[in-house]
């Protein structure tokens, strides 16, 4: 569900101020009958005129990007830095990334503007795996290993259960590989579960996002989805 006003912007109506006021003036209908409310919600299968006249919906795209590091993955940047999005720049529609990976994280990321799909995917219930390789300080024990799968506790609360696995140790320098899979997506999760058990990150990338992976794609080489990814993912 997305505010009309935002659905006419998109399409490329009026800004969202100007769509707002035709919408006040009684010019705009959802599914035949006229909408005055600023907040109305609408859903992609709903029929939207204005003045009579059924506005085109824009196409909806799926991207999957290798995001390299030292980009963020916001539609903008107050600070300017180059976002995913810049990256993509070829793309016409407004699309924008699901979720977030921290500036320094590399890997899978999914880009759309697919509104209900990003909202879906994010929520909660929907508990999409994540997969992480996380390169940390020190030795990864089984006692570790343990607390990870058990679910360990930051800001105040305990995280789900997640699958770890130690995939290397490299002696000379101290650090140890993790690989980590997780359903939850707070900001920065995987660095705090590993500073939660003294081990911090300096190397963290995403490999799997549900069956989605970047196997094979460089940094930075984005691919749209084909069909039966898209399917697979509503
Ligand atoms: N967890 C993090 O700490 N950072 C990311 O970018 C993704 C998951």
């Amino acid at each position: 569900m997305e505010r009309l006003q935002k659905v006419m912007a998109h399409a490329g109506i009026a800004s969202r101020r100007k769509s707002e006021s035709m919408i006040e003036a009684g010019r705009v209908k959802v599914n035949g009958d006229v909408i005055t409310e600023l907040g109305f919600q609408v859903k992609r299968s709903d029929t939207i005129e204005v003045d009579s006249v059924p506005i085109q919906k824009e196409k909806l795209v799926y991207f999957l990007l290798n995001k390299p590091r030292g980009v963020v993955s916001t539609a903008s940047d107050p600070k300017n830095r180059e976002t995913v999005v810049d990256l993509l720049h070829e793309v016409e529609e407004r699309i924008y990334p699901v979720g977030r990976l921290d500036y320094d994280t590399t890997g899978v990321l999914l880009l759309t503007n697919d509104g209900e799909l990003a909202n879906k995917l994010m929520h909660p219930k929907y508990a999409v795996e994540k997969t992480y390789l996380a390169k940390v300080k020190g030795r990864v024990t089984r006692e570790d290993i343990r607390q990870l799968e058990k679910g360990v506790v930051f800001d105040k609360v305990k995280s789900a259960p997640a699958k770890a696995r130690i995939t290397n140790y490299d002696r000379k320098k101290d650090h140890s590989t993790v690989e980590l899979t997780i359903h939850e997506g707070k900001n920065h999760q995987v660095k705090k579960m590993m500073k939660a058990i003294n081990h911090p990150i300096e190397k963290l990338t995403r490999t799997q996002y549900g069956f989605l992976s970047v196997e094979g794609m460089q940094s930075g080489v984005w691919r749209e989805l084909k069909q039966f990814e898209i399917n697979k993912l509503q």
